[in-house]
Formats: structure tokens, C-alpha cells, sequence
């Protein structure tokens, strides 16, 4: 399963993020293109698996999908990716051009909890 070894991914550079003084990791955000080729639900699934016995066992993974969005040539305007998929321009039927986004596979940020954090 190719979710799998990307939480792997994901767990190592997030760890390498990790401050020191962090006691206890929250979630991790991660931004995922409409076609990045990667399915959310078995990513956080994944996750759970791959965090075992590193510092960012217990948190969750917040999976935020980033539409997918390319430039139309003949309209000079950009477009995004509905639901069928279809990579054609919805007004004049264009193929579509230059991807603008869509295929992000991004660690955005790490929530912790720091001793400081602890109640006294
Ligand atoms: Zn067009």
C-alpha cells in the first residue's frame, strides 16, 4: 500500500521538525492535491500505524484536500478540477493546460504540547 510507506515519510519529517521541548504531539496537517494519486481516509489510516512507538504516537492526521486547478490557454483563465475528473476546460472545452495545483503532498504544520503547556 503506497499510503503506508508515505505516513512513513510523512512520521520522519515530521519528527525532524520536532522541537526538543515538545512532550506531546497533537496532529499533524498535511495538504493533499486532487491528484497527488494519494487517498486521505488510507493516509490517516496509515498514519495511526506509523507513528507507533515514535514521539508522534497518539496524534491525528489532519488531511486538508487542495482542489486540483490548472490554466486555460484559449480563455486565459484559470479552471479547477470538479468532481468527474475531467481534464478539459468547462467553458470552451479546452484541454487543460499547465496544472496550477493538484498535486501537492505537503507536511504544513506540527501541533505539540510543550512542558510548559502541562497543567501545574
Ligand atoms: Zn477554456
Amino acid at each position: 500500500m503506497h499510503e503506508l510507506s508515505i505516513a512513513h515519510s510523512l512520521v520522519e519529517l515530521a519528527q525532524q521538525h520536532l522541537p526538543p521541548e515538545a512532550t506531546r504531539v497533537v496532529a499533524v496537517d498535511v495538504r493533499i492535491g486532487a491528484l497527488a494519486g494519494v487517498v486521505g481516509d488510507a493516509l490517516e489510516f496509515c498514519y495511526a500505524i506509523a507513528t507507533e512507538g515514535t514521539r508522534l504516537q497518539g496524534s491525528i492526521l489532519r488531511v486538508h484536500d487542495v482542489p486540483g486547478a490548472w490554466h486555460c490557454v484559449v480563455c486565459d483563465a484559470e479552471r479547477t478540477l470538479d468532481a468527474t475528473f475531467v481534464l478539459r476546460c468547462q467553458v470552451c472545452g479546452a484541454p487543460a493546460g499547465d496544472l496550477l495545483a493538484g498535486r501537492e503532498l505537503e507536511l504544513t504544520s506540527i501541533e505539540y504540547d510543550t512542558a510548559e503547556d502541562a497543567p501545574r
